[in-house]
């Protein structure tokens, strides 16, 4: 708070200024001095697949998102409170966790429209707003003054959209549509107020659609395995072992592509069936099995995945340069970041969900010329819980108590706080469907995670120590030499969720469940 003062302090001495400067000084009005704020968003987008981020096995080149990190910072360890998509847009909203927010899972939850956003405090504040793409939340938006949005999940090509309450049908690529219509609102913007643009992508979402021109992009090429492709979970618990998300057995044939997808016009079809036809037939007649079986559906995965982010790539790429042609650049804040981390491949895995790093990881970099050094990296540990705090402090509009997070600003200047965060509380209720990953929530610090699933079925801990197994292969929950971490972090798990009014258990809703399996009763626990 003390930061936000004295921010909103400046802002009233620069205002002040511009306003006593003569007419002739101020040659090319910049709204009224506060930042513009492009907010870019991508669905299921891992860090593992944006080429700043240095993955080894280099899946991809991302020259424009690579730009934003490459003149600003790059984040190693923003990290999400609840590692899906609607909760993950809740909490960005919100500057809270889920348990706060009510927006539990994806399957069931239905956002409170009514509750404080930094969209709705920024406009109060006369900033014009505007969300693009993909949204989520079941609610109709509130807080901007335009949006248009997938319903739902959305689809990839010729989307039904909904523009301010009305539906409307556009035909074409999905990422380009998203991406004309944020520039366009860019366009016809009115230029005397700041501005917040929420440029929110459906892609790299399974099942992994990639826009037709793109479609071979990567000449047959076979991707390196992650190490874990084929991990038997040893060493870790009946969650781990008991999920439905590999490669291997959950991977439908509508997400290989061995199914022609629906809604294509004749020449969008001809043009999918030209490049996938001839790949299944070839597929089909070599009659794989086992790893060959898995490895073929992983290159398949990459191809498509990797080829949704070509689009994105290239979308981005607009956005930047519309910045700069209009001369807005080095007044706006550019943020590119998704709802979670995704697993490609890793663990045998696709999907999300886990407290494990390819899931709770989600990208982040920051562009804001004149604050933030370009090319700096941070290892704090941040999360999308902080957004609306940053973008309020950016705007110099006080951040409410309620939220939960914290603002960015100082450490996107070089100046962390001393008493910034060392452990993160991460909860996650969505059970049994769709994946089967157990509800469980943990505390992350730089090198532990103390975990505790808790959902109906199962009650255990689990803790790993990323610095000895930085894959997350062993639970060292029951080794005596970890006793007194787990003790510690037992304690700051109990700290966090005082502070943070964690409720003893979720309500029966969160789970999503039609019918909420039966609590299994815990030790001690009053019926
Ligand atoms: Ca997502």
């Amino acid at each position: 708070m003390r930061m936000t003062r004295t921010l909103t302090f400046s802002i009233l001495l620069a205002t002040l200024a511009l306003a006593l400067a003569p007419a002739s000084v101020v040659a090319r009005p910049k709204a009224d001095g506060r930042p513009n704020i492009v907010f870019i968003f991508s669905d299921d987008h891992a860090y593992q697949a944006i080429s700043a981020y240095g993955d080894p096995r280099k899946l991809i080149e991302t020259p424009n998102i690579d730009r934003i990190g490459r003149e600003g910072m790059r984040f190693d360890r923003c990290i999400v409170p609840n590692s899906i998509c609607g909760p993950s847009r809740a909490t960005v909203l919100t500057g809270k966790y889920s348990h706060a927010n009510g927006f539990y899972n994806n399957s069931n939850s239905r956002f409170d429209s009514s509750q404080t956003t930094f969209a709705k405090l920024l406009k109060s504040a006369g900033y014009q707003t505007a969300i693009m793409g993909k949204w989520h939340l079941i609610s109709a938006p509130t807080g901007f003054d335009e949006w248009h949005i997938l319903p739902g999940q959305g689809i990839y090509y010729n989307p039904p959209m909904i523009h301010n309450g009305e539906r409307v049908k556009h035909q074409g690529y999905t990422t380009d549509i998203i991406t004309d219509l944020s520039v366009d609102w860019l366009k016809g913007r009115d230029r005397s107020k700041p501005f917040l643009l929420m440029y929110q992508n459906k892609a790299p979402h399974r099942e992994w659609s990639p826009a037709l021109r793109h479609l071979g992009h990567d000449g047959d090429r076979k991707y390196p395995e992650p190490e874990t492709l084929f991990d038997d979970y040893s060493g870790r618990g009946l969650a781990e072992h008991d999920q439905d998300m590999t490669i291997e057995k959950t991977m439908n044939d509508h997400d290989l592509k061995l199914d022609e997808p629906k809604g294509l016009t004749p020449d969008q079809a001809r043009e999918w069936n030209a490049y996938y036809k001839p790949r299944n037939e070839a597929f089909r007649k070599a009659n794989l099995k086992g790893r060959d079986l898995v490895r073929w559906k992983y290159n398949r995965y990459m191809h498509d995945y990797l080829g949704c982010i070509k689009a994105v790539d290239e979308g981005v790429g607009k956005v930047l340069k519309f910045l700069d042609d209009e001369g807005l650049a080095e007044n706006t804040i550019v943020v590119y970041t998704a709802d979670q981390g995704f697993y490609l491949g890793e663990h045998g895995w696709f999907d999300k969900r886990w407290i494990f790093e390819e899931s709770l990881r989600t990208p982040l970099l920051v562009r804001w010329p004149g604050k933030v050094k370009p090319g700096s990296v941070s290892r704090e540990l941040v999360s999308n819980l902080d957004f609306a705090e940053t973008f309020l402090e950016a705007a110099g509009v006080p951040v409410p108590a309620e939220m939960q997070g914290r603002s960015l600003v100082p450490v996107l200047k070089g100046q962390t706080p001393s008493d910034w965060r060392k452990a993160f509380y991460y909860e996650y209720y969505e059970y049994p469907q769709p994946h089967h990953v157990r509800p469980h929530h943990g505390v992350v610090t730089d090198r532990y995670k103390l975990v505790r699933f808790d959902g109906p079925d199962l009650d255990a801990w689990e803790l790993f120590d990323l610095e000895k197994d930085p894959r997350e292969l062993k639970d060292v929950h029951g080794d005596p030499a970890y006793a007194k971490v787990v003790a510690d972090l037992k304690a700051e798990l109990a700290r966090l969720r005082t502070e943070l009014k964690v409720p003893e258990h979720p309500p029966a809703e969160a789970s999503g469940a039609r019918i909420p399996p039966r609590r299994a009763p815990r030790p001690g626990a009053a019926r």
